[in-house]
C-alpha cells in the first residue's frame, strides 16, 4: 500500500481530501504544513503500524467527528489551541468578534471579559493581541476551564478564569464583553451535523435567542459608561440581536459580517451618560 492507495481508500470512505491529507501527515508524524511532501511521495510504501493508525483516525472522521478533534488542535488567530470534545472548535467566523474587540481595546489597562470562553480561543487571541489588557473568561463548564487554562498556560498568557453562568458573580465594570453564546435552535436539523460537539455550547433555547437573551439583559450593569457588548450570534439573528441590545438600552446597535458576508456578531454601547 502505497500513500497514494491510502488517500485513495479515504475517499471512498467519503473522506475530503484535505482531510485524508492532514490526518495521514499525522499518522506518519509529520507537520501538518507537509502536504506537498505527501504529492512528492504518493509511490512511497507505508508500514503497517502507521497504515493502522491512519484507519483508525479515518473511521473517526468517518463519524463526522471534527478533524481538530482527531488531531487534539485547531489554529485560531494564530494561535495552536489544544481542543479535545469538552470544548466546541473555535471556528473563522469567530475572528471576526475578536478583530472587532482589539479595535475598541487600546493597548492599556482596559479590562475585558469573555463569556462561555470553552478553549478560551476569544480569551487568548485578545490577550495575545493587547497584553497590557486585564482578561477575564468564564465558562459554567468546568471540563472546558481545563481545557482553557491548559491553552492559556502552553501559549504563557496571562488570562483569569473562572467558573460562572454568563456575568453572574462578575465584577467590571469593563471596557468590553465578549461572548461567542450558544445559539442554534434547540430543534435545528444542523445539530445532528454538530453531534460530537457539546450541546450546552451550541443549543439555546426554541429560537436559538435564550442565552443572547440574558448576557444582554445583565451587560448594561457590568459595562463602565462607553463600553460594549460584543456577541456572536447565528446567520440569521443580527436584525433580533440589535433588537435586544437597543432595548436593553445600549445605544448604537450594530452588526459586523464574518468572511462569509453573513452578518455573524452584533454589538451595542452603553450610553456616556446614565
Ligand atoms: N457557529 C456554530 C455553528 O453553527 C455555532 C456556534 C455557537 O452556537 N456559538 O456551526
Amino acid at each position: 500500500m502505497t500513500l497514494a492507495d491510502l488517500l485513495a481508500a479515504a475517499a471512498t470512505l467519503g473522506l475530503e481530501r484535505l482531510d485524508a491529507q492532514l490526518l495521514l501527515l499525522h499518522a506518519l508524524g509529520r507537520a501538518q504544513t507537509d502536504r506537498a511532501w505527501l504529492l512528492a511521495h504518493d509511490t512511497d510504501p507505508v508500514d503497517p503500524v502507521p497504515r493502522q493508525h491512519f484507519a483508525h483516525l479515518c473511521a473517526r472522521r468517518a463519524t463526522a467527528e471534527p478533524v481538530a478533534y482527531i488531531l487534539g488542535h485547531k489554529e485560531f488567530f494564530g494561535l495552536d489551541l489544544r481542543v479535545d470534545k469538552r470544548v466546541l472548535v473555535p471556528r473563522p467566523e469567530t475572528e471576526t468578534l475578536v478583530e472587532w474587540a482589539l479595535e475598541l481595546i487600546s493597548d492599556q489597562a482596559c479590562r475585558v471579559i469573555d463569556l462561555g470562553t470553552g478553549s478560551g480561543a476569544i480569551a487568548l487571541a485578545i490577550k495575545k493581541g493587547r497584553p497590557a489588557a486585564f482578561v477575564e473568561a468564564v465558562d459554567t463548564s468546568g471540563e472546558a476551564l481545563d481545557v482553557a487554562r491548559a491553552n492559556a498556560q502552553l501559549l504563557g498568557l496571562d488570562v483569569r478564569f473562572s467558573q460562572a453562568s454568563w456575568l453572574s458573580g462578575a465584577t467590571g465594570p469593563y471596557d468590553v464583553i465578549v461572548s461567542n453564546p450558544p445559539y442554534v435552535a434547540a430543534r435545528d436539523p444542523h445539530l445532528v451535523d454538530l453531534a460530537h460537539e457539546p450541546i450546552r455550547a451550541l443549543a439555546a433555547g426554541d429560537d436559538g435567542l435564550a442565552d443572547i437573551r440574558i448576557i444582554v439583559a445583565q451587560a448594561r450593569a457590568h459595562l463602565r459608561p462607553g463600553g460594549r457588548l460584543l456577541l456572536e450570534h447565528g446567520y440569521d439573528q443580527a436584525a433580533a440581536v440589535r433588537g435586544l441590545l437597543t432595548a436593553a438600552g445600549l445605544d448604537g446597535a450594530i452588526s459586523r459580517r464574518d468572511l462569509s458576508g453573513i452578518e455573524r456578531c452584533s454589538g451595542g454601547k452603553r450610553p456616556e451618560q446614565g
